[in-house]
């Protein structure tokens, strides 16, 4: 590897919009990830897909590692120039390529946030449903193969990447899919991309499927004596396919600390939020059949409301739920879980984990996209208390056991990394190493983002 070559090559190719501040190498040495920083050498703010397609060539040509960054919001040091070479930063690339809204399809450009995106279709009556707590930028979140709090009606990003534009570790520019919602034409290349990490190309544009605004929304809090009433209750709700558009859960922690941080006054019992999506009588119908189940279960309060401020105001909370729990511990770090059950081991899943935080004494408010089986444990730890750091990562690592022996993954969503990549192989056997060959295939010499997702190369 030659990086002062490389950084003079890539120079002369970005001139000013290659960047070796102190400033810009600190902000892309971190992301809200729990690892330590790790600066790149440089960062590179392209704007073009040839653009990015010379810096590839470049990079490949010095063997510079290259790591993709959208927002930096990734919690699993995804993002993290571990073994230095150049952060590519994709947020000059933030333009809206196409809303084709005849065919519910939107052409972005990587650098988009989904706020963004959503804020450019409110006049069309559509939305782009795939909603993380942070606004994330759409080339990350399909790096990620991110969900969030809609994923339970609407899907992942999995479900709603239809194409990818893609400069591969060669710089060569490649597509796939198209803006058809279905097709059987050969291997799925845009579902090997998705949820890559950003080891297999760097995405330069995405083609987005889009959901109708529904005519009408409501949105409702319900509180429960218990985790295990909230718990059942949402698995009855999913079986019996009332279609949610949200579900999530909030234990008495974390609904404290929300009380506290957005000024609110929630009864600090479990809760769940929901929302229902539907013509107005079909989510009548719909807030009714749940409020039934929810009383089978001694749910209380339920009520649901239809202005907009009111809804606002409630996904705002969940959404600074993380932010939070933190500054319920002034001073504390996180370290963020994030495991998937079959819908019925969820109970199990959550109330082994609430009893096992409980004997360990480590604080972890849980909260959840449990409408899909997914929960996070946000476990508070202090950077000076060795002892405490290890035992909250000891009790991570029973939840990821206890994710595989229900059945589930390690992670529903926040992706691999570095942090999830020692239990790769319990969740994957022999299908890891194959990851590592497809990956040994794309990126022969394993300039993108290296030590991350797949077995580490000799
Ligand atoms: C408070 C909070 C709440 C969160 N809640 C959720 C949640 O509910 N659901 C969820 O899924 N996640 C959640 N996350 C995690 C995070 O928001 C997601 O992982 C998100 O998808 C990351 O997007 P980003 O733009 O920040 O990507 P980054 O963190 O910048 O990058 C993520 C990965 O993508 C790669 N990458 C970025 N852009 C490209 C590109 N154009 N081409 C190739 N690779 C690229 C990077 O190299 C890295 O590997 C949360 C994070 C926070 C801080």
């Amino acid at each position: 590897m030659d990086t002062q070559t490389a950084l003079a090559d890539l120079s002369s190719c970005l001139g000013q919009r290659l960047s070796r501040s102190k400033s810009d190498l600190d902000l892309h040495a971190r992301s809200e990830s729990y690892f330590p920083p790790a600066p790149p050498d440089a960062v590179a703010y392209p704007e073009t897909t040839e653009e990015v397609a010379e810096i590839m060539a470049i990079c490949a040509r010095h063997r510079l590692p290259v790591i993709g960054w959208g927002t930096g919001t990734s919690l699993e040091g995804q993002a993290q120039a571990f073994s230095g070479g150049l952060s590519v930063d994709f947020s000059r690339m933030n333009r809206i390529v196409e809303i084709a809204q005849a065919d519910m399809v939107a052409r972005v450009q990587p650098g988009v946030t989904r706020g963004a995106l959503n804020e450019a279709l409110r006049a069309t009556g559509l939305f782009f449903s795939v909603d993380p707590g942070a606004d994330a930028s759409l080339g990350g979140m399909a790096s990620t193969r991110a969900s969030g709090t809609t994923a339970v009606r609407y899907g992942t990003m999995r479900d709603n990447v239809l194409g990818l534009e893609v400069v591969t570790a060669r710089g060569e520019v490649i597509h796939t899919g198209t803006a058809a919602r279905k097709s059987s034409a050969g291997y799925d290349l845009t579902g090997l991309f998705v949820g890559s990490e950003g080891t297999l190309g760097l995405i330069t544009e995405l083609t987005l499927r889009l959901h109708g605004q529904p005519e009408a929304i409501s949105a409702a809090v319900c509180a429960f004596e218990s985790v295990a009433d909230a718990v059942e209750t949402v698995i009855d709700t999913i079986q019996c396919a009332i279609p949610m558009a949200r579900i999530e859960l909030l234990d008495a922690d974390s609904v404290r600390a929300v009380n506290a941080y957005a000024k609110m006054n929630l009864p600090e019992k479990p809760h769940l939020l929901l929302e229902f999506h539907g013509s107005p009588s079909g989510v009548t119908e719909q807030a009714e059949a749940f409020g039934a189940l929810a009383a089978d279960h001694g749910g209380s309060g339920f009520d649901w409301a239809t202005q907009t401020e009111a809804r606002t105001a409630l996904w705002t909370m969940r959404h600074n739920a993380y932010y939070a729990i933190l500054a319920s511990r002034p001073g504390a770090r996180a370290i963020v879980t994030d495991i998937c059950v079959p819908i019925s081991r969820l109970a199990e899943a959550i109330e082994e984990t609430r009893a096992d935080l409980a004997r360990a004494g480590v604080p972890g408010p849980i909260l959840g996209h449990v409408g899909d089986g997914n929960f996070h444990a946000t476990l508070l730890v202090d950077d000076t208390d060795a002892a405490g750091i290890a035992c909250a990562k000891a009790a991570a690592e029973r939840m990821v056991e206890r994710a595989l022996r229900l059945g589930g993954t390690i992670t529903g969503e926040h992706g691999i990394g570095v942090g999830k990549l020692g239990y790769m192989a319990r969740e994957h056997g022999q299908a890891w190493p194959l990851m590592g060959a497809i990956k040994a295939a794309l990126d022969p010499d394993n300039i993108l983002t290296p030590g991350k997702l797949v077995p580490p190369r000799n």
